[in-house]
């Protein structure tokens, strides 16, 4: 005999950051207990292998708004989530620009300002002053936030996830979903690995890399691709000189320090397209030597540094490098495409989808983000030239 399909008011696919901040605010602002369903552990995709800066340098003015609210739930996060720990460490990020970048960046950085981000624009001489480290060949101008830093990713999603199951919602972990019909009356009728079904009234597809396939089972049609990035890591024996992360513009890599005496690289430029459904290949000894060199150049005393590994996972990226966000089939929601830069967006970011997702009021700004802008000509500017992953 067919067995009923459950019935929830709200599903979530994804137990990613996206997913568990949403499944947090709808728990802990409207009492709604979401079903969320994760094919592998809270944090076991893209999430779990972010490097999980924290920053509200943007210049996307929505993106600046959720990015500084997120930072103050970084700084708050025991108190939201009722003693839990997101592993915050403020350091503050140097963002170094070629001079082409400063009115922009003068233009982002009043606007940051007026927001209650502190962002510093700073000269030659003032970088040479204040970051002597760095060779100074390329920048023009940089930018500084001293309030920016790193939090843990693992912990940040299985603490707002916990408080979310703490308040109800019910969490289906090693849950594959592994099809999708349209429900009549909105949402979706979710087959779930080993046969079972699920209906939900409402759901929120925050699958990451593997939101377009999801996605595509409705009928929809979304631009996102995957790419391959990654991360190496080095030791400095002399790293209590340099506690800041920075971002070189012009020399293409990210640095944020970890622990007391590593650095986390990676590029801030658009890597190989692959398949998400194949194994992610390792890092591998050119990439890491690649990003370890790009690093000296800049910080010729890095000459000294040992490189000590890394990994590799997996960035869902959309044609403009910003979040895709919005309704695909009636009742069913997309929050994907985050290209390389969503973890620090998520805590404030899932308030704001959590409301779109049961019809509550939005900050008109989230509009701009609708899956549909790609086919209307409403692509959004981001970051500075080739580093879009700054928004
Ligand atoms: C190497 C790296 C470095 C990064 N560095 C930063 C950074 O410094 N700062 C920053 O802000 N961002 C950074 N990011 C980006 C950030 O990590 C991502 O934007 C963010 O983690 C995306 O979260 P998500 O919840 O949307 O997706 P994901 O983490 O991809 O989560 C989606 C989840 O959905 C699950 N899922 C998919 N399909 C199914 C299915 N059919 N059934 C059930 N479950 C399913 C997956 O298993 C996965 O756990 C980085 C990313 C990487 C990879």
């Amino acid at each position: 005999m067919p067995v009923a399909p459950r019935g929830h008011e709200v599903g979530i696919i994804g137990a990613g950051i996206h997913g568990a901040s949403a499944a947090f605010h709808l728990a802990a602002r409207w009492g709604i207990k979401a079903a969320i369903f994760e094919q592998f552990a809270a944090a076991g995709g893209p999430t779990g292998r972010s490097s999980a800066i924290c920053r509200a340098y943007y210049t996307n003015r929505y993106l600046a708004r959720i990015a500084h609210t997120s930072l103050d739930m970084f700084r708050a996060f025991g108190e939201l989530t009722v003693g839990r720990d997101c592993g915050y460490r403020q350091t503050g990020i140097v963002y170094l620009h070629d001079g082409a970048d400063a009115a922009a960046l003068r233009e982002a950085a009043r606007y940051m300002n007026s927001i209650g981000t502190r962002i510093e624009v700073l000269g030659p001489e003032d970088i040479a002053g204040a970051f002597p480290l760095f060779a100074p060949e390329g920048i023009g101008v940089a930018g500084w936030e001293p309030d920016a830093g790193y939090a843990d990713p693992v912990t940040t999603t299985a603490g707002l996830l916990a408080r979310a199951g703490e308040l109800g919602a019910e969490q289906r972990l090693y849950t594959r979903v592994t099809g999708l019909d349209e429900r009549p009356g909105g949402g979706a009728r979710l087959h779930l690995v080993g046969g079972e079904t699920a209906e939900c009234e409402r759901l929120l597809i925050a699958a990451g890399p593997w939101t377009k396939a999801l996605a595509a089972m409705l009928g929809a049609d979304l631009p996102l691709t995957v790419e391959r990035h990654y991360v190496a890591t080095i030791r400095w024996s002399h790293a209590r000189e340099m506690r800041y992360a920075h971002a070189d513009i012009p020399g293409g890599y990210y640095c944020k320090p970890e622990g007391d005496d590593l650095y986390c690289l990676g590029p801030l430029t658009p890597e190989p397209e692959v398949d998400p459904d194949e194994p992610v290949r390792a890092l591998d000894d050119e990439e890491s030597h690649q990003l370890a060199s790009l690093a000296t150049t800049r910080i010729p005393r890095w000459k000294d540094a040992v490189s000590t590994g890394g990994w590799a996972s997996l960035y869902d990226v959309s044609p403009d490098w910003m979040p895709v966000i919005g309704e695909i089939a009636p009742g069913v929601f997309v929050d994907a495409g985050t290209s390389g830069h969503g973890f620090k967006l998520a805590p404030a970011l899932g308030a704001e989808v959590a409301a779109l997702l049961i019809g509550d009021e939005v900050d008109a700004g989230i509009r701009e983000f609708t899956p549909d802008r790609f086919g209307s000509g409403r692509q959004l500017a981001a970051g500075y030239g080739q580093a879009k992953i700054l928004g």
